[in-house]
């Protein structure tokens, strides 16, 4: 079992352990939203103590308590219940799904942030503007109870809600809290990029365009950013294209193991002249053989 308390996370168990319900695994993403800033009115971020001590000990912020407080500037975190337990961040109304329980784990983080918060001397407009640290050791947590690196309502840009009881009850993965059945907060506007992908934040249409450009150039099969051709926008290619490689060099290191555990056996000229008898009788054997040895002296070749 995965660990039920975040490695590194400062503990403060409020008790009342409740089990969730089952079903696909799901981890919401809230932010605190203390204060209403603007970029007009910018204004200072509260202080993680004030917020650590509202959800684990006062009694109102217990009733609303998420599993981890999260600092996105210094990385710290603070866990309020442990993981297969429900947490209250979600308002659950009467019938319907039980929002906080709908999963077998419903892990909540509230991001200390709102909106044009400042932090020594400079304003943040969104969540993804700060240093995010800390993100990479959460969501590593997050994933090892089995939610995938996915948001199956799309990953929040903005303040619009966007809900589906069906997508809900069906799909694993990282909800916003705008994203969730009975509930009308539209928090929290923008989340970080997960730590499995390697690239921060979606193309500029610059650099989409130049990407067009050089794939054009490499006559590679056409399609377009977001294109109409494809489901596909040029950074799921991307990283498609790199897990494709990572297979081809996985499986050539792979092929190398089994080749050189083939020499480093001494053969008997006995078994030598029984294995030249199994080749011969086997047409496709040969066949296979010798498009190997062609394949490797077109590599050789090609060095
Ligand atoms: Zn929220």
């Amino acid at each position: 079992m995965p660990e039920l308390w975040m490695p590194g996370a400062t503990r403060m168990d409020i008790g009342d352990h409740q089990p969730t319900d089952g079903g696909p695994a799901k981890a919401i993403g809230h932010i605190t939203w203390d204060r209403n800033a603007s970029a007009a009115k910018p204004a200072a971020l509260v202080s993680y103590e004030t917020l650590a001590s509202y959800f684990g000990k006062n009694s109102a912020g217990q009733a609303v308590a998420p599993h981890l407080l999260w600092n996105p500037f210094t990385g710290r975190v603070t866990q309020f219940v442990p993981a297969n337990c429900r947490s209250k961040s979600l308002v659950d109304s009467p019938g319907g799904t039980r929002t906080n329980r709908a999963g077998s784990v419903v892990l909540q983080v509230e991001a200390l942030f709102f909106p044009y918060c400042t932090v020594d001397g400079t304003v943040y407009p969104r969540l993804v503007d700060t240093p995010c640290k800390g993100w990479p050791e959460l969501n590593a947590w997050v994933r090892s109870w089995g939610v995938p690196d996915t948001w199956p309502m799309g990953r929040p840009v903005d303040f619009t809600s966007h809900r589906s009881e069906t997508v809900w009850e069906k799909q694993a993965g990282w909800y916003a809290h705008a994203h969730v059945p009975e509930n009308d907060h539209q928090d929290p506007g923008s989340w970080p990029a997960f730590t499995t992908q390697q690239q921060e934040d979606d193309m500029t249409p610059e650099q989409a365009t130049q990407l067009k450009t050089v794939y054009d150039r490499l006559a590679v099969a056409p399609w377009t950013y977001k294109g109409a051709q494809t489901d596909r926008d040029a950074y799921n290619y991307l990283v498609n294209t790199d897990k494709n490689a990572k297979a081809a060099v996985d499986s050539v290191a792979s092929l190398a193991t089994k080749v050189a555990a083939l020499e480093a056996a001494s053969l008997s000229d006995a078994q030598l002249a029984a294995l030249a008898d199994k080749v011969a009788a086997a047409p496709a054997l040969a066949e296979a053989i010798a498009e190997k040895v062609a394949a490797k002296l077109a590599a050789r070749l090609a060095e």
